[in-house]
């Protein structure tokens, strides 16, 4: 029986070890979780597994978690990050939550031409990606990266790692094939444009480049959250840790 909470925490896990918990954290199990001391909560921290403590101490803004035992062993996830044109605050929201649920590692919002607004709130976003990387299981939070121009993203691109955009338009190979082509366990990206598209130079000067592959996500032209649900799922069925046994095997 899975624990009635799991919690991320900066703090260091192990054997006897004490987690304070954020004034958020004591409030969450005690008001609205009515959690007593002594009952036990899953902890995380993205370094050293998932951990299983028991309440010591829970006050109105104060909280601690003595460590019991570690019940997930830390492990390798894919190096996935995502790139995405910031929209609207519903559709930003429920394009991080999935990301973070379909296992990204990192969360790039880029600026394009057409991008919906330029205002991200970076404390929001990661506020959402704690939360629903706690409730999907994950054993880490991805990176959230302050938003940067397409420009300054592409110039700094990293060697060795291979960028898929999502492009509806002009030659772009079915997302299946293309990853069929691609590198297990390699370090990739993924591309998502605006709600308005890329525009055509911003097309133009990706397929110019090595690392750039495009990739088309069927006949139909997708909300740019659907076409960032799709292509991480797709990639991840083919390249990414879907192809994986059930995660009991993996956690023994
Ligand atoms: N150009 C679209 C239109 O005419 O309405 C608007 C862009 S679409 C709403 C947002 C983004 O989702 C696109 O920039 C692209 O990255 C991705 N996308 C949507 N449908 C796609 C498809 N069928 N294949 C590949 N990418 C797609």
């Amino acid at each position: 029986m899975p624990e009635r909470a799991r919690l991320f925490t900066q703090d260091d896990l192990s054997d006897g070890g004490v987690v304070e918990l954020t004034a958020n954290q004591a409030h969450y199990l005690r008001n609205v979780m009515r959690f007593q001391p002594g009952e036990t909560v899953t902890l995380f921290n993205g370094r050293d597994g998932e951990w299983r403590g028991r309440v010591a101490a829970l006050g109105k803004v104060r909280g601690q978690v003595e460590m019991e035992v570690r019940t997930r062993r830390q492990r390798d996830e894919p190096d996935l990050w995502l790139l995405f044109a910031p929209l609207k605050r519903g559709p930003m929201d429920i394009l991080v939550q999935k990301a973070v649920e379909l296992g990204a590692s990192r969360l790039l919002p880029v600026l394009t031409e057409r991008v919906n607004s330029t205002r991200i709130n970076t404390a929001r976003l990661t506020a959402n990606a704690v939360e629903a990387a706690e409730q999907c299981e994950r054993l880490t939070i991805p990176d959230i990266s302050t938003a940067v121009s397409l420009g300054e993203v592409l110039s700094g691109w990293p060697a060795g790692r291979h960028l898929w955009i999502c492009a509806e338009t002009g030659a772009s190979t079915p997302v299946g094939e293309a990853f069929g082509g691609g590198q297990i366990g390699g370090a990739d990206a993924i591309l998502v444009g605006p709600e308005g598209g890329f525009v055509n130079n911003e097309l133009d000067v990706l397929n110019k480049l090595p690392f750039v592959t495009a990739v088309s996500l069927g006949p139909r032209i997708l909300r740019a959250e659907t076409a960032a649900m799709a292509a991480l799922a797709c990639y991840q069925a083919v390249l990414g840790d879907w192809r994986l046994p059930p995660r009991a095997e993996l956690d023994q």
